[in-house]
């Protein structure tokens, strides 16, 4: 018999995680289905951490499982909305204000550090601000409270339990195929493995991994979208005393420059101090590059890495935000065997290949190490090299240093950022009782953000029920 539930989510990443949350604690009696493509958290493990080496699981411990791509991630919570998503522009400035507010609480409960990152120093970062003016930079004030690697495993894995112990049915290994509609209305889902599951209330939560599935669900289904941004640059590593003085006082340093040739818009984002410059992979094993840091002291590098991301927003008749992303990717996977390509500044400057012997003797010492020295050029369309030139010169100018010689930038960074799905202020789709949130809908693109966004739209249902 086809089993039925008041709530089904597809998805268990921050967004999926606190709509079950809140829809437990509002209506414990709820029948709630999680339905995730991945493996539960303590069975998410990355052989790569003590390999050094990428095993390409199907499906990527990284970015799929209990907790989904915030279970490794660096677990820095941005406590502003005008960073991490676009809940403000749906919800208004002050709802999405105050739905942070609590995402915030409910990672403070289950065991997040108090400090937060961006607050206190007010002479220090009216300082950075007259550097980034000097510079033509934008600085985007964003409190941070840092969870950590390590420590934003454990706070998951409480909250598996806790929803586990709530009643919450949580279904992993279970990629969702098929959703059902009739008459215009939700019905259910269908898994791989064939399994059914009705339900009038859908909502998917499919985050970056979910959303090329999500994408032709939304065709099929005739469910109206419009075309993301483009989001695509490189990894910067630096030594931690370039940054220092931003890292003390802002931690992330959120600066964003319009540059002077082609007036694109270049961001600094997800910064790392003492980090490690990571690769994740996609799907059909396709290697992007990203950062994350350890809270414990015996993790620690010399190093701090952040993305610089170039955003491209095309019009018509363009309507492949993630392929492009993906083409620009794979280019570089095509000339480092399917690894990260490096390139130190002074190489990237004179437009030249880094080769191994180069790299070798960089005073900069990569903490990627398998990744491939190569030539950036060779992938970037020229616009956004330039782009990146310009945003690097003008940030030597807040940090000193920056644009030095042995700095290093990997490639390629790309944020899949999904077409927009159309959802009104429920987050419900043209498809009465079909909600989408998250990354994969291109609501969120952080975790507070998505973990604010799975308590709205469980609020929205249970207010829909009564
Ligand atoms: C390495 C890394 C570091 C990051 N660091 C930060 C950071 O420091 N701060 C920050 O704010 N953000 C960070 N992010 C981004 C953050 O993790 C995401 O914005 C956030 O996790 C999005 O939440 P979500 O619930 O929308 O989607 P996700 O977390 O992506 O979760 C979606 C889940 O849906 C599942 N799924 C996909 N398709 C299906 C399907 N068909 N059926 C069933 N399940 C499916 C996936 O397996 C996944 O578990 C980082 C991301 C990565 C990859």
């Amino acid at each position: 018999m086809v089993k039925s539930y008041d709530a089904i989510i597809v998805g268990a990443g921050p967004g999926g995680i606190f709509a079950a949350y809140e829809f437990k604690e509002k209506c414990p009696d709820m029948k709630i289905l999680v339905i995730e493509k991945g493996r539960s958290i303590e069975k998410r493990q990355c052989p790569k951490r003590i390999t050094g080496v990428c095993a390409h699981c199907q499906p990527c411990s990284i970015t799929t499982g209990f907790a989904g791509a915030g279970a490794f991630s660096d677990g820095k919570l941005s406590l502003s909305p005008d960073v991490g998503g676009n809940l403000p522009e749906i919800l208004g400035y002050d709802a999405a204000t105050k739905l942070i507010h609590e995402s915030d609480e409910i990672y403070l409960k289950f065991g997040a550090d108090k400090s937060v990152y961006g607050v206190d120093k007010e002479k220090e970062i009216r300082e950075i601000r007259r550097k980034a003016i000097g510079a033509d930079l934008k600085l985007v004030e964003c409190p941070i409270r840092h969870l950590g690697t390590e420590e934003g495993y454990k706070i998951y894995s409480k909250l598996q339990k806790h929803l586990e112990a709530s009643g919450v049915e949580l279904m992993f290994n279970s990629p969702v195929a098929q959703i059902h509609i009739s008459d215009g209305k939700v019905t259910g889902v269908t898994t791989e493995k064939g399994d059914t599951f009705n339900s009038d209330r859908v909502i998917i939560a499919v985050g970056r991994d979910g959303a090329d599935w999500f994408k032709d669900v939304c065709i099929d289904l005739g469910i109206e979208t419009k075309p993301g941004t483009v989001d695509v640059g490189v990894r910067v590593e630096v030594r931690d005393e370039v940054m220092q003085f931003l890292n003390e006082n802002l931690y992330e340093a959120k600066l964003i420059y319009h540059t002077p040739t082609f007036d694109d818009k270049v961001r600094t984002f997800c910064t790392n101090p003492s980090g490690e410059v990571a690769a994740e992979y996609y799907d059909d094993n396709l290697a992007v590059v990203n950062g994350h840091a350890y809270k414990a002291q015996e993790f620690k590098t010399s190093n701090t890495n952040f993305a610089l991301l170039v955003s491209k927003n095309f019009t018509k008749p363009f309507k492949t935000p993630i392929e492009y992303g993906k083409m620009i990717a794979q280019l570089s996977n095509m000339l480092c065997g399917g690894r990260i390509l490096v390139q130190t500044y002074g190489d990237f400057k004179r437009g030249r290949r880094t080769t191994d012997e180069r790299l070798c003797r960089n005073n900069l010492i990569p903490t990627l190490k398998d990744a491939v020295p190569g030539d950036l050029s060779l992938v970037f369309p020229h616009r956004i090299m330039v782009d990146l030139d310009e945003m690097i010169q003008a940030l030597d100018k807040v940090t000193p240093g920056i644009a030095s010689e042995e700095t290093l930038m990997y490639g390629v960074e790309v944020k899949f950022y999904s077409n927009k799905v159309i959802v009104d202020k429920n987050f419900e789709t043209s498809i009465k009782g079909l909600y989408a949130i998250g990354d994969g809908a291109g609501v969120t693109r952080g975790l507070q953000q998505a973990s604010a966004n799975g308590i709205s739209v469980a609020r929205s249902i249970m207010a829909s029920r009564s």
